[in-house]
Parts: C-alpha cells; sequence; structure tokens
C-alpha cells in the first residue's frame, strides 16, 4: 500500500454505515430432529441386497458389508440371510494374505500388485485385519489414500478393518466379507495384515496363498523365524531392492533362502521362494505375480488348494461356534455381575479359582434349562 494515510470509508470507525449488530441466535435452519431421520437411509432388505451383490453393485456390497460389520442384531440377521445367500456363489476366487511390519511396504506394494493383477482382467477386493484399528479414530490399514492409484481403479474394491473388537470377532467379519466379495464377482481378494502379532494366524486361515513382506538389515528376519510367520509363509518377498538397498536385499534374499531350508517341508508340497522387488519404483512386479500364479497352477493339481479350503471351513466352523458360546456366556448381565462377585472372591483368597468356575458355570447352565429364561436362546 502507497497511501498510508488514507483510509477507506468502510473502515473509518466513525462510518456507520456497515455496523453490524450482535444479532440474536437463529434457529436451525435444518430440523435437527428431522435431519437425523433423513439421514439414514432404509435398511434394504436381504432379498434386494443379495440381487444388487450378484449383479456386481458396488454400493449394494457396501451396505451389506456395514451389516455385517454391524454389532445390532436387526442388522446381523439381515447379513447372515444375505451371506446365506451369496454362498452358493461365492468360492471362485484366490484369496492371497499380505503381511509385513508397518512400514515395511504393503500400501506401496498392494498398490502395484493390485494394479499388475487389474491389468490382467478380473476385479479385486482388498480387506484388511487390524484389531487394533478403530475407525474412527483413523485404521491403520485399508486407508483408502494408501493405495491412491487402485483406489480410483473401477475393478478395484477396497474396504479398511473392521473396527476394533476381538480379533476372533474381527476375523470372522472379514471372513464373511470375502463371501460377499466373491459373489459380487471379485475374482482376487487381498487380506492386508499387520505383522506384529496373532492376526497372521486369523489372515492365514482365510486365504490360500500367503505373501510375507520383509525388509533387508533391519532384524526382523529373526523375529519373523521367532513368531512362526515364515512358517506360514508361501513365498517371502524383500521390498525396496532398490538403489543402494539393492545388495543388503540381496543378501537377505539368501539368507532367508538358506533359513527356509532348516523348516520341515510344508504341507502342500510347495517350496516356499524367496524374491526381492521393488514396490515403490516398480521393479519386479510380475516376477512376484509369476510365483503365486505357478503356486496356484501347482496346488491345483496336487489336490491341496480344495483340501486346504475344507480345512479352512471346518476351523471357522469350530471358531464360529466358539465365538457364539463365549458371547452367549458373557454378554450376559447376571453372568457378568456374578463373575465380577466370584472374581473379587479369588483375588481376596476367599474361594478358588476352580470352584468360582464351577459355580459360575453351574448356575450358567441351569438357567438355560429353566424355560421361559429370557437370556436363554
Ligand atoms: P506399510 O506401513 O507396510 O503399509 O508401508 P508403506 O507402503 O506405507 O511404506 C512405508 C514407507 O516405505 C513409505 O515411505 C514408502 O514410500 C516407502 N517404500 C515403500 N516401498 C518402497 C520401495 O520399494 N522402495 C523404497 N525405497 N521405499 C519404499
Amino acid at each position: 500500500m502507497t497511501d498510508t494515510h488514507h483510509i477507506h470509508p468502510e473502515n473509518d470507525e466513525q462510518y456507520a454505515g456497515l455496523t453490524v449488530n450482535s444479532g440474536v441466535a437463529q434457529p436451525p435452519s435444518i430440523n435437527p430432529y428431522a435431519s437425523r431421520r433423513v439421514r439414514r437411509k432404509p435398511l434394504p432388505t436381504a432379498g434386494e441386497l443379495v440381487e444388487g451383490i450378484l449383479k456386481g453393485d458396488v454400493t449394494m456390497l457396501s451396505r451389506a458389508v456395514t451389516l455385517v460389520e454391524s454389532l445390532s442384531p436387526a442388522h446381523q440377521a439381515v447379513a447372515q440371510e444375505v451371506i446365506e445367500k451369496c454362498l452358493p456363489h461365492s468360492g471362485h476366487s484366490r484369496r492371497i494374505g499380505i503381511t509385513g511390519v508397518p512400514g515395511a511396504g504393503k500400501s506401496t506394494s498392494i498398490d502395484v500388485f493390485g494394479l499388475h493383477v487389474l491389468s490382467r482382467g478380473g476385479r479385486l477386493a482388498v480387506l484388511a485385519i487390524d484389531p487394533s484399528s478403530e475407525r474412527t479414530k483413523g485404521s491403520i490399514l485399508g486407508d483408502k489414500t494408501r493405495m491412491e492409484k487402485l483406489s480410483q481403479h473401477p475393478g478395484a474394491f477396497i474396504r479398511p478393518s473392521p473396527s476394533a473388537g476381538s480379533l476372533g470377532g474381527v476375523a470372522r467379519k472379514t471372513r464373511e466379507t470375502i463371501v460377499l466379495c466373491e459373489a459380487a464377482g471379485y475374482d482376487n481378494i487381498f487380506v492386508e495384515t499387520v505383522g506384529v502379532g496373532q492376526s497372521e494366524t486369523a489372515v492365514h486361515s482365510m486365504v490360500d496363498f500367503f505373501l510375507l513382506i520383509q525388509l533387508a538389515g533391519t532384524g526382523d528376519e529373526l523375529q519373523g523365524i521367532k513368531r512362526g510367520i515364515m512358517e506360514m509363509a508361501d513365498g517371502i518377498v524383500i521390498n525396496k531392492a532398490d538403489g543402494d538397498n539393492l545388495g543388503p536385499a540381496q543378501l537377505a534374499q539368501a539368507q532367508f533362502r538358506s533359513a527356509l531350508h532348516l523348516f520341515p517341508p510344508t504341507e502342500s508340497g510347495w517350496a516356499p521362494e524367496v524374491l526381492t522387488y521393488s514396490g515403490y519404483y516398480e521393479l519386479g512386479i510380475p516376477e512376484v505375480w509369476d510365483m503365486i500364479d505357478r503356486y496356484f497352477a501347482f496346488v491345483d493339481a496336487n489336490g491341496y488348494f480344495l483340501r486346504k479350503r475344507r480345512e479352512q471351513a471346518r476351523y471357522w466352523m469350530t471358531e464360529s461356534i466358539d465365538e457364539t458360546l463365549r458371547g452367549h456366556f458373557y454378554d450376559r448381565p447376571d453372568v457378568q455381575a456374578m463373575l465380577e462377585r466370584l472374581e473379587a472372591d479369588v483375588l481376596a483368597d476367599r474361594r478358588s479359582s476352580f470352584t468360582a468356575a464351577r459355580e459360575v458355570l453351574d448356575y450358567y447352565f441351569s438357567s438355560l434349562r429353566q424355560p421361559n429364561q429370557d437370556s436363554a436362546i
């Protein structure tokens, strides 16, 4: 500004033309009670959802997945009906589990692996299992912005991890989501998990191929062996094999290869392979996928593919029963109150753990035998 003395009349304190009164609070332009009602879309019926899913309608698929993840019994009832009806249309996909510690490059890699898979046709669903995540607080996994290219691809469906809960519960929801995605025509399913706990075991029990992403020289190699994750892997891929890191990556490859020799032969008869690649610079991606193709050809031919899927179905039946029984027991307020009392007794040495357990179980089972007991099934 050149003339600092000149004040525009509207900015002059004396100028009254634009004086603004403090005003009174205005009522909201939208009735808050009405808005609550209009925001909620009517729940589609199970039939409508199934019809939409079988047509490959992504909106209907998303809504069904939301019901699967919902804790409301009414939503669960619809979800279970949808799953039942989708089951005969499911199963026709390659389910691939992808794990690695945070920073290993999972999202970068899934972005490029995903585009590679989609370049051959078909559709891809990317799901995640992260029991520590709570969607409202920002999930570590499945965040769409992490897979920028893939999230814009019309053939990709990316879904974050169901929000925090027991690992069993989160895993079951992901497994049910796989069924829905397959019925919707997704013939490639990636299930991603962070390599820091029990969740790998859960993912391993729902996929056909388990891919372990490793980095060179971080000391993770040994941790992987300790946790038994390496034993689950059908393929180990060393990421960030680029620039100065190429040498260390190749060294790590050799180390992993020799470490694998120490393991007993796999149940599938497949010898797990170790490859290097760079997710960021997109190097070695077709080679990784060639390995996965060879694995599927191998297990198709020797019958292991179907055997494993059947074994997984048996496993999930047991898991499902376990979870339902636990829920039925622990969710009852009377049981909760009794447990609280008994725990205090056990902590104060007033009662042994055995008699305390016996007492609450006796109470629970006898209440189930009473007809008209509200909390009994
Ligand atoms: P995530 O936590 O396993 O999902 O890992 P990200 O995909 O978020 O990657 C972690 C970091 O490693 C990011 O800064 C990436 O840019 C980087 N990164 C991922 N892949 C590569 C790669 O192939 N080479 C190099 N040099 N960096 C990579």
